[in-house]
């Protein structure tokens, strides 16, 4: 993996490292199950090496003036600037920074987090782990933050739709004679969520709030010249279509779930995912924090095929930004 000799990092050495001498590609994480996981990263230098090479592929750089001549101190596990003589961790400015939790525990419930299909719990994360429920519960909050979709507007033949997360089961009076749930606001802890889908594609969610329409959303969540949308009947997604985009919609109130290739399947089937894994991980679902799971859902749904999805977390924690334990509990709803 690495173009220098193994002693070369490994000894005691305080070397210097230019970018041209270190360069090397991402770590491999392909294909990461358990047992590998616990064979990779059962040190903390093992750690520490994977997230170097992480965070500089092509080479340690001064996280204050960017400098590129840097010697290590082995001893210390410190990185020492040329240039302004700043020293530094690997973990420096980086979440890992924040807590006195060792690496290989933030390793593991990064893995746990993006491996559960339907999410993991606090509490769950607590006894896995060996930690305290407040530390758990603030290792799912921070990974779960960084897991961040950046995506471009869906393309293709994207599936449009709503639905109502939160609160006890719906009341059986809140679905109508044909067995629909009722449209409008209700009362309590519950809050409308807008999914958009690209079929064989992405997923986009978005908690509903106040003034936020579901073209605003579709704006936004998708192409202009995406070929197709579909949805269903509901008379808010009338004239959506345009010039090089088609719109149609099954008519769920006289009974038509599939006409041809229009359905809204795709985005239902994500909608019971969505709810299964709500129900199964958190039991009590504060609306506060509902943004944040809808981050992880599409995370997990978007990176459903890729195989660096472990590689690509940690790498989106590395990048997230710090927010600090009060912050992330003071976030507003
Ligand atoms: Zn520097």
């Amino acid at each position: 993996m690495e173009d220098q000799p193994q002693g070369f990092l490994a000894g005691h050495l305080v070397g210097f490292l230019t970018p041209r001498q270190v360069k090397r590609p991402l770590p491999d994480t392909e294909g990461m199950n358990l047992v590998k996981l616990v064979d990779d990263f059962h040190s903390e230098d093992a750690c520490r090496k994977f997230l170097e090479g992480l965070r500089w592929p092509d080479g340690v750089r001064c996280p204050r003036c960017n400098g590129a001549t840097i010697s290590r101190i082995v001893e210390r596990d410190q990185f020492d600037c040329d240039s302004c003589r700043y020293q530094f961790s690997v973990t420096a400015g980086t979440i890992f920074n924040d807590t006195h939790l060792p690496l290989w525990k933030w390793f593991m419930a990064v893995y746990l987090i993006g491996e559960s299909k339907k999410g993991i719990s606090a509490n769950q994360l607590k006894r896995t782990l060996g930690v305290n429920y407040r530390t758990a519960w603030y290792l799912s909050h921070r990974i779960r933050a960084a897991m961040i979709s950046d995506l471009e507007p869906l393309l293709g033949t994207v599936e449009v739709d709503s639905t109502w997360i939160g609160g006890k089961p719906r009341h059986p009076a809140a679905v109508d004679a044909y067995g629909h749930r009722k449209r409008g606001p209700r009362p309590g802890r519950k809050a409308s969520v807008a999914g958009a889908v690209a079929r064989g594609g992405a997923i986009r969610l978005r908690v509903q709030r106040e003034g936020m329409t579901m073209r605003d959303f579709i704006g936004k969540a998708i192409a202009d010249k995406a070929p197709a949308i579909y949805t269903d009947e509901w008379a808010g997604y009338q004239k959506l279509g345009d010039a090089d985009t088609k719109h149609e919609s099954v008519n769920h109130h006289a009974y038509e779930w599939v006409r041809g290739d229009v359905h809204t399947n795709t985005i239902e089937s994500a909608w019971s995912l969505l709810k299964r894994s709500i129900i199964g991980s958190y039991h009590h679902l504060s609306v506060k924090h509902l943004d944040s799971y809808l981050d992880e859902f599409e995370w997990r749904y978007n990176n459903r095929r890729n195989d660096f999805l472990f590689r690509d977390t940690m790498l989106a924690l590395l990048r997230a930004e710090k927010m600090p334990y009060k912050e992330l509990i003071e976030r507003p709803a």
